[in-house]
């Protein structure tokens, strides 16, 4: 479903990404963990559009992004896939990011009323029923102060599930959290990921990374280096960079 090759990114004159190379293929969960700073975020930015790579292909459902201009100056050259891509690759940040002054079921509807042109009624429906699945029904009318903060990520995964998207991105979505409710957002990851949902997952939560993955991808200063099955990453990583890693967030 995304297929990131040879992925260059620089702020100005600080180069981030060196030549990434992911692949998350239909009902893949991959991983990617690394140190404050490897360039986690930044690949997930690049890949739904949010930021401009520099260098490299993104390809999503197997169509590259077609650019215009080169070097600092590369942007996406269609509105219409930026905002196909965008809308089929949801993402769920680490600061939950709801709209404050909407309910929690104004939240989820929002989007696919406004930006998929759903019928109304429909998309309250369909958002009774996402809600239900991350199990905060009961709090629909709610507002989001009101909510723990589990259960206002659960309220963002709801939201994200609304855009029916191919894939989910998150972005640290349970570090923000307290032990005990981080484990009420990982329960709807994980049924996520057995549904066979296609997700990338940039997470400090190395026992969630081991759970849900088929694939992980450690990063060390913009590159990848070492990436398997959580098996061979957490079970027999080879490298020392990564076995300090592991030691450190043990
Ligand atoms: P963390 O685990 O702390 O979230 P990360 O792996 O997600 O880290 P990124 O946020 O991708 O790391 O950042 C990679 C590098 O890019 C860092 O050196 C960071 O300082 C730099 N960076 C990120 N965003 C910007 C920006 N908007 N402007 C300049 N530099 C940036
Ligand atoms: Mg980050």
């Amino acid at each position: 479903v995304l297929q990131i090759r040879d992925l260059h990114k620089a702020y100005a004159n600080l180069e981030v990404i060196k030549g990434v190379d992911i692949t998350a293929h239909r009902g893949d969960v991959v991983s990617l963990i690394g140190s404050s700073g490897s360039g986690k975020s930044t690949i997930l930015r690049c890949a739904n559009l949010l930021e401009h790579s520099q260098q490299g292909d993104i390809l999503f459902k197997g169509e590259p992004v077609t650019w215009k201009g080169s070097g600092h100056a590369r942007e996406p050259a269609d509105p219409k896939q930026i905002l196909r891509i965008r809308t089929n690759l949801s993402m769920v940040f680490q600061q939950f990011n709801l709209w404050s002054h909407m309910t929690i079921l104004q939240n989820v509807m929002e989007a696919p009323v406004t930006v998929l042109g759903r019928d109304k009624a429909e998309a309250e429906a369909s958002a009774h029923a996402y809600l239900n699945k991350v199990g905060i029904a009961d709090k629909h009318d709610a507002y989001p102060a009101q909510l723990s903060g589990g259960q206002q990520q659960r309220a963002a995964i709801a939201r994200a599930l609304a855009m029916e998207p191919e894939a989910l991105l998150f972005d640290e979505p349970t570090s923000a959290l307290d032990p005990e409710l981080e484990q009420e957002v990982v329960r709807v990851i994980k049924a996520l990921a057995e549904e066979g949902r296609t997700m990338m997952i940039v997470t400090h939560d190395m026992k969630m990374a081991r759970d849900v993955s088929d694939h992980v991808v450690f990063l060390h200063q913009g590159l990848i280096e070492e990436q398997g099955t959580p098996d061979e990453l957490f079970g027999n990583p080879k490298s020392e960079r990564l076995k300090q890693f592991l030691s450190s967030t043990a």
